[in-house]
Formats: structure tokens, sequence, C-alpha cells
């Protein structure tokens, strides 16, 4: 049948003359985008210490990458900009979901960088994110002010991992961020237990929100979170709620009196603030470096960093141990068998555990040379800040 899309050269689009209208193609396009290329380590070092945000940011990625390639690269970055970190002051802040952690966060910040100057870091550790496979912590939706601020870095928690992998994350998160020239860091967790004591492992002044809630404000919390505490601030003051703030205050500061002393010498204080309308806020920091320039004069400062980099050591000896051994092909058959042998009252739990680490040692012994150790784990440890 006669007709124009039978033909050979139809293509099933045809433009009319004189309404011809240019490629929708841009040819310029790839030149537009922002230039991405591949880095190598020195240029990240280069770039981060020079201040450059961006390159910051896409370094902190590059950490955070599990891809295999991006390891040594990584290390190496962190491994250049060591000589460059140290000098900032690391808080903590902890608080339960809820407690207005973003809220206070943001007027923190704010008021940090008007009276002291500087730039702020502000990074985060959230054990849930293992399981919720991304985290709110840290996220920039939730600091408005600061996320705009243009001294002011946010970086939510590293999302993947066991804790002790996020925890170190976010460790090498901090050694960037200093040689990147922020003074100031801050380290977001929520109330939950565990992360606190990552959290309180690499900072120097550990800040615990809490709120004025039915009377008893001491159920709930708990005692080594408390005792990990250098200042613990009762937020929302506010709005006619500020009498039950002050009894939650009183109640935290007798809490507090029946704590040993810190070694520090320091007496962890309770203030009352309101994040939300901004009170208060400067009696907060003006504490934070009250306790600094004290921890500093007695010396304190620089043997609290130390005696954190010995309990990293340790952490990581017993992380690394731990993973090597459950790796162990020996193990891996032996353990099964054991393990119902027990279940089964053949056996005691010490027995066992010593049959299992025989094993373990000797397979060590005997395949030394291809065992490749701590050498197979996918994460080899990072150096020290
Ligand atoms: P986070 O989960 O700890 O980060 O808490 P948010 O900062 O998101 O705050 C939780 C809720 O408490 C939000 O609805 C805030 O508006 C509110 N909030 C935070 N700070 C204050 C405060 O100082 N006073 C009052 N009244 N509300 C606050």
């Amino acid at each position: 049948m006669e007709h124009p899309e039978n033909a050979e050269e139809y293509r099933g689009l045809s433009v009319a003359s004189g309404i011809e209208r240019p490629s929708t193609i841009n040819p310029y396009l790839r030149a537009q985008r922002p230039h991405r290329r591949h880095l190598t380590p020195g240029q990240y070092v280069e770039g981060i210490v020079k201040g450059n945000i961006a390159i910051l940011g896409r370094a902190v990625t590059l950490i955070e990458s599990l891809r295999p390639e991006d390891h040594a690269a990584a290390q190496e970055v962190i491994e250049k900009c060591l000589p460059y970190a140290g000098r900032s002051v690391r808080i903590g802040i902890s608080g339960v979901p809820g407690a207005g952690k973003s809220t206070s966060i943001d007027e923190f910040g704010l008021h940090l960088l008007k009276e002291r100057g500087g730039r702020l870091a502000v990074l985060a550790i959230d054990p849930s994110s293992e399981r919720s496979k991304g985290s709110i912590l840290g996220d920039k939706t939730r600091m408005e002010k600061l996320a705009v601020h243009p001294d002011a870095f946010i970086r939510p928690s590293p999302a993947a991992g066991s804790l002790g992998g996020v925890a170190r994350k976010t460790r090498e998160t901090i050694v960037l961020c200093e040689a990147a020239g922020f003074d100031k860091i801050f380290v977001e967790t929520v109330g939950v237990g565990q992360s606190e004591t990552a959290v309180h492992s690499m900072v120097d002044f550990f800040l615990l929100i809490q709120l004025a809630g039915t009377g008893d404000e001491l159920q709930g919390i708990k005692r080594g979170i408390m005792e990990m505490a250098d200042g613990i601030v009762i937020n929302k003051a506010d709005s006619g709620n500020e009498q039950r703030a002050e009894l939650a205050a009183a109640q935290f500061r007798n809490a507090l009196h029946l704590f040993p002393p810190h070694e520090s010498g320091w007496q962890p204080r309770v203030l009352t603030y309101s994040g939300f309308y901004g009170l208060r806020i400067k009696e907060i920091w003006d504490m934070v470096y009250e306790y600094i320039d004290f921890a500093k004069s007695t010396g304190y400062f620089t043997h609290r960093r130390r005696e954190q980099a010995k309990y990293r050591m340790f952490e990581t000896i017993h992380e690394e141990l731990q993973n090597n051994f459950y790796q162990c092909p020996s193990v891996e058959e032996l353990l099964p068998h054991v393990e119902q042998q027990l279940l089964q009252g053949k056996t005691t739990s010490y027995n066992a555990a010593h049959r299992l680490l025989d094993a373990y040692a000797q397979y060590a012994l005997t395949h030394g040379d291809k065992w490749r150790g701590f050498g197979s784990l996918a994460e080899p440890p990072a150096p020290e800040p």
C-alpha cells in the first residue's frame, strides 16, 4: 500500500522545513558539568590542607567507601593529614532522640562561630544506622542555620558496619577536618549506651543533653553515661517549663555528687537552657571553655588524648584478634561441633573455648606463611590522630 511509513527511508520522524531546532543534546554539556575527575591521595591532601570543603567532603566519602580499591588511598590520605591534625577542641554531644540535639547544635554552632571564630565540623556516630542503612544524625536538614554557614561542615554518620567500624571512620574524619583547619569538632550521638563510650573515647569534653521529665529524672539514664559526662545540660527550659528544668538540674547535681570525682579534678556541672529560644547558650560554652582551659593548665587535656590513643590500641587489638579468630578455617570447621558438644553437656565452656583457641594457635603456627592473618582483614587499622 502506498503510504509514507512504508517507504524505505522513513525514520518515523520528519521535521517540516523551517521549524528545525538545534539538537537537544548539548555538545558542551559534559564540559559544563562540575569536574569530578579522580584525585590522587596527594591532591586530596593538598586540597584538604588548603581548607577546601568540597575536597574534604570527597575525602570523607573515600574513607567511608567499602570498595577495597579505595582503601589504600584513604589510608594514605589520612596518614598524610596526621601531621596537620590534633589542633582542635573535640566535643561529644549526646542525648536521646527528641532531646533537642539538632536544634541545640544549630544554636551552639552559631554561638561558637560568632563568639570564638574559627571553623566547626559536626560529625555523628549513629549505631542504628547499621540497621536502617542510613543515618539521620548529623543530617544537614536538621541544622538549617549551620548548613548554610561558610565556616561549618556537617557530615552524617557513616552508615555501614559495626559500631567499631563506624566509630573509626568518624575518628578518621576528625583527622581530615582538623587538617582542613576545623578547630572545633562536634561528635553527636544518640543516648542509647555503647555509642556514648565510642564518642567519649574520642572527645575532650562530653556534654549530655537531658530533658525535665516526669519527676524522677534519673530513672532510665544509665549510670555509665552520667559518669562519662563533663557537663549535663537540661534543654527546653522555656515556656513555663523553667521550674521543672531547675528541679531536674538539682536532682542531677545531687546524683553527680555520689559518683567518685573525675580523674581530671573537674566537677561536672549541670545547667538549664533552651536550644529553641537560644537562652543561656553562652553559659554552656563558657563552662566548656573553662574546662578546656583548666584541663590544659593541669596537663590533663594531653593526658586524656594519650589515654584515648591507648584505649584505641587495645580496642583495635581486641577487634582484630576476634575477627581473625573467627575467620580462621580450623575454627570455622571446629566451632559447630564444639558448640553441639557444649549444648549436649559433653564438655564445659572453659574446655570448649580452649579447644578452639588451641586450634586457632595451631593453625597460625603451621600455616604462618600462607595464613595472611591480620593482613586478610578487609579493613586494616588506621593510624592514630
Ligand atoms: P533531636 O532528636 O535530639 O535532634 O531533637 P530535635 O532537635 O529534633 O528536637 C526535637 C523536638 O524538640 C523538636 O520538635 C524541637 O522543635 C523541640 N525542641 C528542641 N529544643 C527545644 C527547646 O529548647 N525548647 C522547646 N520548647 N522545644 C525544643
